[in-house]
């Protein structure tokens, strides 16, 4: 079983990842592709990133974690099972168990195919990011919801001459003054060389710029089944990036904020941090439950002994009667074999992350009845 596995290898899984690695853990980062920074064309505003693609900058990440010989495979996680105490991690190939998660699945922007030639070209799929070019120009925003809200929020602050196309549906959340509106379908995107405007159904609407936030649910099916508290699709953590699952950390866009690399590396870096204290924590768990473990077995062995003791002093004065023998039987086996049984139940090796030591301290708890008994066996 794993420490820790790691789902997402764009930027802060990959730097979760690093920092966990410089911790003196092992982390395995499974991923299925490279996440947002694909589809960014330049990465400008990130510090010592000049001219890189999004591409080659999720390549370089991806490079330094496998120097530092940090395992990542590529799959998609479809399922993750809470056994409680340890996780189990379904990806198509792979099943792998990890005794802490880390959720760095980003957040998928939905393509609008009919924008596709325009793409880097007056078509984004990131306001933070690319907002900027068109200050005080004419904007279109595509969506609907909580997402396309979250986005013309960003872009409301760069220009006054924005347009909300909700692609035939209707508006699901209240636009603020100045914002204008159009409900119905888009036919068409164009321009020569770059994007100059839109023709929905009736309406020609020109524009200097325009932004899709088709917002997806990248990581909310995997959230919601293991039931981890989400706002809109953002997954909600506390201050150590731990979700309300215990042992399930998040970071990077899909906890929301700031949708930005440098945001991402840093939330990484900080729940690589926490991670890292969680397990040391674990670690000293195990000692505890281990002491639990002799604290419980200690008073059986003493009967076990005590009694074997109590026989042998019996037998050497030659006092027993036929009757006393049973009864000393009895007096030890009955209560050490019920409390054995008992503890079988209360103590789960399976849930427990040091599954082999657990079930070796089971099994002895189990068999000490029984070798008391053959000892007392060969006495008599
Ligand atoms: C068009 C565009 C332009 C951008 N430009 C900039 C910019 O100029 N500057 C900037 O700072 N930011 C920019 N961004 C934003 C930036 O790319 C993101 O903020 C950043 O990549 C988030 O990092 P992350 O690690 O949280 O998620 P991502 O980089 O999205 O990585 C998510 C990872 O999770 C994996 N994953 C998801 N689901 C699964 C699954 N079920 N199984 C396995 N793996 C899974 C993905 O494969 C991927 O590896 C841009 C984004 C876009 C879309």
């Amino acid at each position: 079983m794993k420490d820790i596995v790691i789902i997402g290898y764009g930027p802060s899984g990959i730097s979760a990842g690093i920092y966990l690695k410089r911790y003196g853990f092992d982390p395995i980062i499974i991923g299925k592709d490279n996440g947002a920074l694909e589809d960014a064309h330049m990465i400008e505003n990130l510090y010592g990133s000049e001219n890189m693609s999004g591409h080659d900058l999720a390549v370089y990440g991806q490079n330094q974690a496998k120097k530092f010989g940090i395992e990542l495979i590529t799959d998609e996680v479809i399922n993750i099972e809470n056994m409680y105490e340890y996780f189990k991690i379904e990806c198509k190939n792979h099943v792998l168990e990890a005794k802490a998660i880390l959720l760095a699945l980003g957040k998928s922007r939905n393509k609008f195919h009919l924008a596709s030639k325009y793409e880097g070209i007056g078509v984004s799929y990131c306001a933070t990011c690319d907002g900027f070019f068109y200050r005080k120009k004419r904007i279109g925003l595509i969506g609907n919801g909580v997402f396309m809200a979250h986005e013309l929020d960003v872009l409301s602050k760069i220009s006054s001459d924005i347009t909300v196309f909700t692609n035939g549906e209707k508006l699901e959340v209240e636009l603020p003054d100045g914002i204008k509106l159009n409900e119905e379908k888009i036919v068409e995107f164009y321009g020569d060389g770059h994007l100059e405007g839109i023709k929905t159904k009736t309406i020609d609407t020109k524009l200097d710029g325009c932004f899709i936030a088709l917002g997806s649910q990248s990581g909310f099916s995997l959230a919601s089944h293991l039931g981890i508290e989400l706002k809109n699709t953002d997954i909600v953590v506390d201050e150590n990036f731990m979700t309300n699952i215990d042992g399930i950390f998040a970071s990077g866009d899909v906890i929301g904020g700031l949708l930005q690399v440098s945001k991402a590396i840093s939330d990484g870096a900080i729940a690589a941090t926490s991670i890292s204290k969680y397990l040391k924590g674990k670690k000293e768990w195990f000692f505890m439950e281990i002491y639990q473990y002799i604290f419980i077995l200690l008073p059986i062995w003493f009967i076990i002994i005590g009694v074997i003791a109590l026989n042998l002093y019996v037998h050497k004065k030659g006092w027993y009667l036929k009757g006393t023998k049973r009864l000393l039987y009895s007096l030890f086996f009955i209560p050490s074999l019920l409390l054995a049984i008992v503890l079988l139940f209360i103590v789960n090796p399976e849930a427990s992350p040091y599954k082999e030591v657990a079930l070796i301290v089971k099994i002895s708890e189990l068999i000490a009845p029984f070798v008391a008994s053959g000892v007392m066996m060969i006495i008599y």
